[in-house]
């Protein structure tokens, strides 16, 4: 076991974690990465990003993330090819990680940039498909279907959402729900249902996404709910929009969660409750979950971090008062 001292901490290497790096780094924080199992973040299973400004032309989303990591690498962060498996936070900084490599970490700041996933329906087709039609993000990957045939899995407000911003790109939207109810809040059923754009398809669960000749997705199965009975809708792109999952596990009983299992921060920052850790990206954010605002709220984690430091710092030289 090998123990790993630093100013700053940070769990999880996606574009939250990486900016925070490039930040912490280049103010002298000497950060060390842990990078967890999906180094580079969700961009790594993306193909096309087109959003992340900087960028004229369409860029790949691995490539970014590489460009992201040797970035913070250039300017002086430690890489670690581990995932953090148990956390200590009590008594406050420095915070203590253990690795499942066994190493341990330990930090003066700790930035938890752990990200959140997005939840699949596990059914055939799905992963196999995933960037040639089958994606889990509209507002990243809805433009590539402009003025063509879209459907939304899904009843909350994220698909409700989804299924109102694909409406900027296609006039031929259909929102599959294996009920028939929705369970969003009632202003966003009242723009879906005045969609003329939008279909509802109701009582209908996706059991496969086939391939077409071209490889590229090209209909659903779809199984009626109430009658058991098959059917297929065609279509170019298919949104899975049944939730996210917020990887805070680690964190549980140790810092405060919203209902959804997101860290809870002070709003308009990235701090929680407890002074010296911070989150950021994904994690904290079931709202935008993009990768410049991952990569926004990395850099402010790192800017408090740094005056979190300075000030433990200026109080550590400042001598106890005379008896
Ligand atoms: P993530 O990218 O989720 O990274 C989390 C990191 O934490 C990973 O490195 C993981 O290994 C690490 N981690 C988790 N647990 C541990 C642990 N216990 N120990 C150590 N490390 C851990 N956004 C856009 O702006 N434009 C797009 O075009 C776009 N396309 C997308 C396409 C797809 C298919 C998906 C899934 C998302 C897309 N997004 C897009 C959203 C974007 O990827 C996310 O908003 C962004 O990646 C969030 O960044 P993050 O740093 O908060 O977390
Ligand atoms: P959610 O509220 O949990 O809804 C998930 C939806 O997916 C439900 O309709 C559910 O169906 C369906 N679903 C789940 N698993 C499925 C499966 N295996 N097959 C088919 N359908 C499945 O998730 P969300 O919409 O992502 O919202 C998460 C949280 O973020 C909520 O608190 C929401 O209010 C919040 N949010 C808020 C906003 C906003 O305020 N504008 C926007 C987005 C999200 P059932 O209904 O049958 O369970």
């Amino acid at each position: 076991m090998t123990t790993h001292k630093t100013r700053m901490l940070i769990v999880g290497s996606g574009p939250a974690g990486y900016s925070a790096a490039i930040y912490g780094a280049r103010a002298g924080m000497e950060p060390i990465v842990v990078q967890g199992l999906q180094p580079g973040g969700q961009l790594t299973i993306t193909t096309d990003v087109e959003n992340y400004p900087g960028f004229e032309d369409v860029i790949q989303g691995p490539w970014l993330m590489e460009q992201m990591q040797k970035q913070a690498e250039h300017v002086g962060t430690r890489m670690m090819w581990d995932t953090i498996v148990e956390v200590d936070l009590e008594g406050g900084s420095p915070f203590k990680a253990i690795g499942d490599s066994g190493d341990e970490y330990i930090g003066d700041v700790l930035v938890i940039a752990t990200g959140a996933q997005a939840k699949w329906l596990g059914v055939p087709g799905e992963q196999e498909l995933g960037g040639k039609g089958v994606s889990a993000c509209a507002t990243c990957d809805g433009f590539f279907y402009r003025g063509k045939k879209v459907a939304v899995i899904g009843g909350g407000n994220t698909a409700v959402e989804e299924a109102l911003y694909l409406t900027n790109h296609s006039d031929d939207v259909t929102l599959i729900h294996r009920r028939d109810e929705l369970r969003s809040e009632k202003i966003l059923q009242d723009r879906l249902f005045a969609s003329e754009k939008i279909t509802p398809l109701w009582n209908k669960t996706v059991e496969r996404f086939v391939e077409g000749e071209d490889g590229k997705l090209h209909h659903l199965e779809l199984r009626d709910t109430q009658t058991g009975e098959l059917s297929t809708l065609e279509v170019d792109g298919a949104f899975v929009a049944i939730g996210h999952a917020p990887a805070t596990e680690l964190f549980k009983g140790k810092l405060p969660m919203d209902d959804g299992g997101y860290l809870l921060v002070e709003p308009g920052t990235p701090k929680t409750e407890i002074p010296g850790v911070f989150a950021c990206g994904d994690v904290m954010d079931h709202t935008y979950r993009q990768a410049v605002t991952a990569a926004g709220t990395g850099c402010m984690a790192a800017l408090d971090a740094e005056r979190f430091l300075a000030t433990l710092e200026h109080a550590a030289k400042i001598p106890e008062p005379a008896e």
